[in-house]
C-alpha cells in the first residue's frame, strides 16, 4: 500500500487548529494524555489476554510504556506493548472525534474565545493535544488480533493525515512528535521524566524515560491507607479524574472479609461540565486484581453517586465473565452497596464539621518568591450546592434504603437568611421553631428572589416562622415522597387550607366574605377551582393557592418547561382573599349596596392581580385587554 492521503473531519480541523495555535501555559499535559492512552491500550491487550491465546508476541518480557528523545533531531517517541490500532481503527480514532468530552470543549472553546486556552487543561483532549508541541505526528501501530496488518499514520495537523504500510513487528503503537522550535525542552530526559512524576506517577504501568522508570508504578489504592500522603492522593485523583484542581475530599478503603477490596475514591471540589449530560459515562475505575476491566463502571455505584472519582479493586471480582456483567455480579454489588455506606458516612462526617479555618499563607525562605497561597478548604456548604441535587434524587429512588443517612445531608435555602447565602439543615430549623410552630414549612418556587415576593410568606413573617425556600427543579419531586421530618409535618405554605389562628385584634375591620365569595367565583368560572377567605395575608389583597391533593403551580410550571406539549398540565388553583384589605372590603361594599357590575368589573382583576404578584402571567394579551377596558371605565367616571 502507497501513503494515501485523507482529510480530517472538519470538527478534528477546528480542534487541531486550537492546538496548533494554542498559548495554553501548561501545554506538558499533552504528554499525560499520550500516556494515558499508552496505559489504556496496555489494560486492553491484558485484559484480551486473558481469553485469547493468539495475540500477536509482544516486543518486550514486561509490558512497559518506553519514552525516547533525540535532543538533536528534536523528537519525542512514546512506545506501548499495548492492544495497538488496525487500519480501520486507526481512521476511525486518529481522523474523527468520537469522545463525546471533546465535542463539550470544542463547544465551551467557541463560547469562551480568548479564554479557550485555560480549557484544554480542564477537558483532556487526548491523542490531538501532541500538536500543542508538535508539527508533524507520526504513528506506527501494529493490532495484537492477527488479522490486522501494521500500520503508519503522519500529520502535520493541516487539513489532512496520510496512512501507508507499515514496519512494526511487534503488536503496539510508538507515537514519535516531532517537536516545534518552541517545544524542544520536550527532548530532554530530565524534563520529560520531570513530566511523568507529576502527571503519571501512579498508572499501574512502568512508564522508562531511557533506561530509567521515572514513575511509582504503584497503585495508590492497595497501598495502606495511612501511608498515602496527601500530595500523592491528590495527584492520583487529578490522573484519574482529569481534573485540575485538587478533591475536596478523599475516601481510603481497604477490606479484607467478608469480601476483599479496596478502594480509593475522591469528592470533586467543582461540578463537572457533563454531570447531567445524559451520555456521560461516570463511575468509578473498576479493577480486578490490578486488571482494568471498567474504565467508568456505572453499575458499581448508585446513579447518584456519579460524582464520586476515583478506583474500585477487588480480588473476589471474577475475570471470566464480560464486562457487562461483571458490573451485575453479586460480589460487585455488595461493595458497592458497601462503598455507599462508607461515602454517606463520609459526608455526614464533613456535614457535621465545624467550618475549616483557612490556613495560614507560609513565610516565604529568605530570597525566594512567595508560594501561592493554597486554595481554601472545600467547605460542606460548596460540596452541597455542587452536587445536592443528586443526594435529592438519591433521596427520592432510595430513601427505604439510604434515606436515614440522606437526610442529615440536606441543605435548604431558608427565607430567614438575609443574603441567601448560607444553608440550613432540617435539623437546624427544627432547632429554631418557636414552641407554638408544629410544622417545618417550604414554598417551592423558581427563584429565592420570586419566592421572598410572593405573598404566601407573609403570615410566617408576621409570626416569625422560618420557611424553606426550595428552588432547585428536583425539590418538587423531593418534597413529594418527604413528608416528615423527625416526627415534624413537612408542609408547603402554597398548599391546602392554612389553619393560623388569627389572634390578630388590632388589624382592624374585616368583611364577611362568605356571600362574596362565592359570587367571585361565578365571575371567574373555571379559572380557578374555588374562591375562599384567606389566613395566611396580611399585606396584599389575593394570593393563589396549590389545592390540597392536586399538582402544584411549580410542578406545572416544570413539566411545561420539560414538554413541548404542554396542554395536559393546566392545575385549577384557589384564589384566596384578605378579608382585611381594603381592596376586598371595598368589592364587597359595593357588591352588597347593589352596585353588582361596577363591583364585577373590578373583581375579574383579582385573578390577575394574584398571577401578576406570583410573576406568572399565563395569558398577558388578555391581561391587558382586561386592564384596558377598565381604565376606560374609570377614566369615563372620572371625567363625568
Ligand atoms: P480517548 O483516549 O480519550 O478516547 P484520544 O483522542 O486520546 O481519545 O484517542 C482516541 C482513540 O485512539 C482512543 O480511544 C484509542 O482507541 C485510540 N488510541 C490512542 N492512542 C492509542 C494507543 N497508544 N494504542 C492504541 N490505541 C490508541
Amino acid at each position: 500500500m502507497s501513503a494515501v492521503e485523507h482529510g480530517f473531519k472538519a470538527e478534528v480541523q477546528q480542534l487541531l487548529n486550537l492546538m496548533i495555535h494554542s498559548v495554553y501555559s501548561d501545554r506538558e499535559v499533552f504528554l499525560r494524555e499520550l500516556i494515558s492512552n499508552a496505559a489504556d491500550a496496555l489494560d486492553k491487550a491484558r485484559f484480551l489476554g486473558l481469553t485469547r491465546s493468539d495475540l500477536i508476541e509482544s516486543a518486550h518480557e514486561s509490558p512497559a510504556i518506553r519514552i525516547t528523545v533525540d535532543a538533536e533531531a528534536k523528537t519525542l517517541t512514546i512506545e506501548d506493548d499495548g492492544i495497538g490500532m488496525t487500519e480501520e481503527e486507526v481512521i476511525d480514532n486518529l481522523g474523527t472525534i468520537a469522545k463525546s468530552g471533546t465535542r463539550a470543549f470544542l463547544e465551551a472553546a467557541r463560547e469562551a474565545g480568548a479564554e479557550a486556552p485555560e480549557l484544554i487543561g480542564q477537558f483532556g483532549l487526548g491523542f490531538y493535544s501532541a500538536f500543542m508541541v508538535a508539527h508533524e505526528v507520526v504513528v506506527e501501530t501494529r493490532s495484537a488480533l492477527p488479522e490486522g496488518t501494521p500500520v503508519r499514520w503522519k500529520s502535520g495537523g493541516e487539513g489532512t493525515y496520510t496512512l501507508e504500510e507499515g514496519s512494526r513487528g511487534e503488536r503496539g503503537t510508538a507515537i514519535t512528535l516531532h517537536l516545534r522550535e518552541d517545544a524542544a525542552e520536550f527532548a530532554e530526559d530530565h524534563r520529560v521524566s520531570a513530566t511523568v512524576r507529576r502527571h503519571s506517577n501512579f498508572l499501574p504501568w512502568p512508564i522508562f524515560v531511557g533506561d530509567e522508570q521515572a514513575n511509582s508504578g504503584k497503585a495508590l489504592w492497595v497501598e495502606p491507607p495511612s501511608q498515602v500522603t496527601e500530595e500523592e492522593a491528590n495527584a492520583f485523583y487529578k490522573s484519574v479524574a482529569t481534573d485540575w484542581s485538587d478533591p475536596a475530599r478523599r475516601i481510603h478503603v481497604s477490606v479484607d472479609s467478608p469480601l476483599q477490596y479496596s478502594a480509593l475514591l475522591f469528592v470533586p471540589r467543582n461540578r463537572p461540565y457533563d454531570l447531567f449530560h445524559a451520555d456521560a459515562r461516570r463511575g468509578p475505575k473498576l479493577y480486578a486484581r490490578r486488571v482494568l476491566i471498567e474504565e467508568n463502571a456505572q453499575g458499581v455505584l448508585p446513579e447518584w453517586l456519579r460524582f464520586v472519582r476515583g478506583v474500585v479493586d477487588s480480588e473476589d471480582i471474577p475475570l471470566n465473565v464480560s464486562r457487562e456483567m461483571v458490573q451485575k455480579t453479586p460480589v460487585v454489588r455488595k461493595i458497592g452497596e458497601a462503598l455507599t455506606k462508607r461515602i454517606l458516612k463520609d459526608l455526614n462526617r464533613w456535614a457535621e464539621a465545624p467550618e475549616p479555618e483557612p490556613e495560614p499563607e507560609p513565610e516565604p525562605a529568605e530570597g525566594e518568591e512567595p508560594a501561592l497561597p493554597p486554595p481554601p478548604p472545600a467547605t460542606y456548604d460548596d460540596f452541597w450546592r455542587n452536587f445536592g441535587m443528586l443526594l435529592k434524587e438519591g433521596y427520592y429512588h432510595e430513601r427505604s434504603a439510604w434515606g436515614d443517612q440522606l437526610l442529615p445531608l440536606m441543605r435548604f435555602n431558608a427565607m430567614s437568611h438575609s443574603d441567601g447565602s448560607a444553608l440550613m439543615s432540617l435539623a437546624d430549623y427544627r432547632g429554631a421553631m418557636p414552641p407554638a410552630q408544629d410544622t417545618i414549612w417550604y414554598f417551592t418556587a423558581e427563584s429565592r428572589e420570586a419566592a421572598l415576593a410572593s405573598p404566601h410568606l407573609e403570615a410566617f413573617r408576621k409570626r416569625g416562622w422560618d420557611v424553606l425556600l426550595l428552588t432547585d427543579p428536583v425539590d418538587e419531586w423531593l418534597v413529594s415522597v418527604l413528608d416528615a421530618y423527625e416526627g415534624v409535618p413537612l408542609k408547603s405554605v402554597s398548599r391546602g387550607e392554612l389553619e393560623l389562628d388569627d389572634d390578630d385584634e388590632e388589624a382592624g375591620e374585616r368583611a364577611d366574605l362568605s356571600e362574596f365569595a362565592p359570587w367571585v367565583k361565578e365571575l371567574l368560572g373555571d379559572r380557578v377551582k374555588d374562591v375562599r377567605e384567606s389566613s395566611r395575608l396580611t399585606d396584599s389583597a389575593v394570593v393563589l393557592v396549590d389545592d390540597d391533593d392536586g399538582m402544584s403551580a411549580n410542578m406545572e410550571r416544570l413539566l411545561r418547561q420539560s414538554q413541548t406539549d404542554a396542554s395536559g398540565f393546566k392545575v385549577q388553583r384557589i384564589l384566596e382573599l384578605n378579608p382585611r384589605h381594603a381592596l376586598i372590603r371595598n368589592l364587597s361594599d359595593l357588591r352588597a349596596q347593589g352596585q353588582e357590575e361596577a363591583a364585577a368589573d373590578l373583581a375579574r382583576m383579582l385573578y390577575d392581580d394574584a398571577l401578576l404578584l406570583e410573576g406568572t402571567v399565563t395569558e398577558p394579551a388578555a391581561m391587558g385587554r382586561r386592564l384596558q377596558e377598565l381604565l376606560v371605565k374609570a377614566s369615563k367616571a372620572a371625567l363625568s
